[in-house]
């Protein structure tokens, strides 16, 4: 695991972010590696600075252009689901936004491919990483709902946007044995794992219920 390299990781307490991982742990968190790396992330750094002093709520918060940064647990939930496969070496993320859940996953993979059809959500994001010593997340601005096809296949998709229903290309994208975390629906969403067993052959499970904003097309500068 890399570590973080940033001014300003003290500047919240301590013990501010030990409530938000004991949280996490009592909502049904397990895996080690997503709690520890969870702990150091600078979550303030990624919100507005107005809202800095809520940044260890486990909650959404506004990121601008009617987006959300995700809630602690969800990133914590996706993440951990994600990791369950064994170890991965290249993950396309649907939906960048803050890039807080990018800061995450760059710690426990590889390699970071991430999509985001809003462009200053993208640069900001790209410049907070790159800052934070991440070099190993590349990122496209686009639709993701068409996925990445030049650097697929995956053997994990993790997206922040649900669709109504899961496009056909991220099926396509997922290497054999690969995982896809994703919430689907409308009003009411599902957060689903599909693992690919074979070619032809796709497994699904519902995680839990959920509340995404939803997968839009088309990219926005
Ligand atoms: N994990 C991010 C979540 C951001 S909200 C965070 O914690 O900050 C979801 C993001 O998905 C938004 O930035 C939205 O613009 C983006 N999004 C929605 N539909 C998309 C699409 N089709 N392609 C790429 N990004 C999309």
């Amino acid at each position: 695991m890399s570590t973080i390299s940033v001014q300003g990781i003290g500047m919240t307490s301590r013990r501010t972010r030990e409530r938000l991982i004991s949280r996490l742990a009592q909502s049904g968190i397990k895996d080690q590696r997503v709690l520890d790396v969870m702990r150091e992330m600078p979550r303030h750094l990624f919100v507005d600075e107005a809202l800095s002093h809520r940044a260890y709520e486990d909650t959404a918060l506004p990121i601008g252009y009617n987006q959300t940064i995700s809630q602690p647990y969800i990133v914590a939930k996706m993440t951990e689901a994600l990791l369950d496969g064994g170890e991965l070496q290249r993950v396309l993320e649907i939906g960048t936004g803050s890039g807080y859940q990018t800061a995450v996953l760059a710690l426990l993979v590889k390699r970071i491919f991430s999509v985001e059809r809003i462009l200053p959500l993208q640069e900001k994001g790209r410049s907070l990483i790159s800052k934070l010593g991440m070099h190993n997340v590349q990122f496209k601005h686009a639709d993701g709902g068409f996925g990445w096809p030049e650097k697929g296949p995956f053997d994990g998709i993790i997206c922040a946007a649900a669709p109504e229903q899961i496009p056909p290309e991220l099926f396509e994208q997922l290497a054999i044995g690969g995982r896809l975390i994703i919430p689907v629906g409308g009003a009411t969403q599902q957060l689903r794992l599909v693992v690919r067993q074979s070619e032809t052959e796709y497994i699904q499970s519902v995680l839990e219920g959920v509340k995404f904003v939803p997968m839009l097309s088309g990219s926005i500068r």
